[in-house]
């Protein structure tokens, strides 16, 4: 009997470094909640990684993203362009705040949502003298950064603010054009992070905002603290949330953070180490990658060409199921689920195609080299079976 084979998860933490010193130093000094030293320290040392100047640390990334739309003023009978291509969260907050999403299609390049549409739509409404969306959210998807130079420019003709779900991309940056030199997040009016889980960094659950603007910043804080005031009178002034980090959980992302480069590079290795390896196997296509960006490679994506590889994706999913290895499809287009069915949407079916053909396979920064090979293999094999 051949031994049983591990399981290979898609994507899990590495949870080394100083990680478990700071959560003892947490539960030593009695400071676990929402008050600590942690909470301040993670938030400077992140603003300095990703080189903003304000950094609010906050419960999830959804949360990030909600106080992000509340600092832009996102309210009922405004508009948010957003991706139809990215995880649900990026556009719930919008509904939150009983605003109106209006989806983009992406484009082939990176996957994220395509600028063209979008400064097409800005003009022709500017043209049509029609009011303006409240803002663009730009999601940069699977940790490579999206392109929107020109978007960027027609949001400050305009008057339209700009905030990015750079959830999945901390770490990415420019390295050409007008953002050359600058991470994801820190180029909108408003960046958002999450530190959930599977990301790749974590504090088990927690998110972060960033801006340059300092009032924005004091309100993020403010809007995340049940918008109370100074003082022992528990007076309020808005309306707010419980949403800040831990203590405990801000002491694992001090940690994480001094371990991220690391992180990065095994994950560029990994990403690396795939695309020698798949470039030649017919039917796959290798995930975005361009000459003027950095990824974070957060999650390894490929696309599956049925009729040239011979299997779809889901086919390819469980037969590397089969070998306890855990791969999972991209995530359904936003208009094609019932909450956002019928909402207007820019573009075509370029999502609709990504959708049908991405593949994320396991790539968590603690991937030997021998998994890795288990996973190379049973695509291959299965390729050859056709
Ligand atoms: C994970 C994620 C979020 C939400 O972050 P949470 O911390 O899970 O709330 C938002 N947008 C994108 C693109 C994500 O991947």
């Amino acid at each position: 009997m051949t031994p049983a084979l591990s399981r290979i998860a898609l994507s899990e933490p590495s949870l080394g470094g100083n990680l478990r010193a700071y959560i003892e130093e947490c539960i030593a000094t009695n400071f676990v909640s929402s008050v600590g030293p942690f909470v301040e320290r993670f938030e400077q040392e992140f603003a300095r990684f990703v080189g903003s100047r304000y950094a609010v640390a906050c419960a999830s990334g959804t949360a990030a993203l909600h106080v992000g739309m509340r600092l832009l003023g996102v309210q009922m009978g405004d508009e948010v362009l957003v991706s139809t291509m990215t995880f649900i969260a990026s556009a719930n907050p919008i509904l939150y705040e009983r605003a109106s999403p209006v989806l983009v299609d992406a484009e082939m390049t990176t996957w994220n949502l395509d600028p063209v549409l979008i400064v097409e739509e800005l003009e022709r409404r500017h043209r049509a003298r029609i009011k303006m969306p409240r803002a663009v959210e730009i999601v940069h998807i699977l940790g490579h950064p999206a392109e929107f130079e020109i978007v960027q420019l027609a949001c400050e003709r305009f008057g339209v603010a700009v905030i990015e779900d750079a959830a999945e991309a901390l770490g990415a940056c420019y390295t050409r054009g007008r953002f050359a030199g600058k991470q994801v997040g820190t180029i909108g009016q408003v960046g958002c992070f999450s530190f959930n889980g599977n990301k790749i960094l974590t504090t088990g659950g927690g998110g972060m905002i960033t801006t340059d603007d300092e009032a924005l910043a004091r309100r993020a804080k403010h809007l995340t603290t049940q918008a109370r005031l100074p003082g022992a009178e528990y007076r309020h002034d808005d309306l707010g949330y419980n949403y800040r980090l831990t203590n405990m959980a801000a002491a694992m992302g001090v940690a994480q953070l001094e371990q991220l480069p690391w992180f990065l590079a095994r994950k560029q290795a990994i990403a690396t180490r795939y695309n020698q390896a798949l470039v030649s196997v017919e039917g796959v296509s290798l995930p975005p990658q361009t000459d003027w960006a950095q990824s974070s490679n957060w999650l390894y994506t490929i696309g599956i060409d049925p009729l040239r590889f011979g299997a779809d994706r889901m086919q390819v999913m469980a037969h590397l199921e089969t070998l306890q290895i855990q791969a999972r499809p991209i995530w359904t287009p936003l208009h094609l689920m019932p909450l956002y069915q019928g909402v207007p949407r820019l573009g075509g079916h370029v999502a609709e195609h990504i959708h049908q053909t991405g593949l994320s396979l396991p790539c968590s920064v603690g991937l030997t080299e021998a998994d890795q090979l288990r996973v190379i293999e049973g695509i291959r094999d299965m390729r050859r079976a056709r």
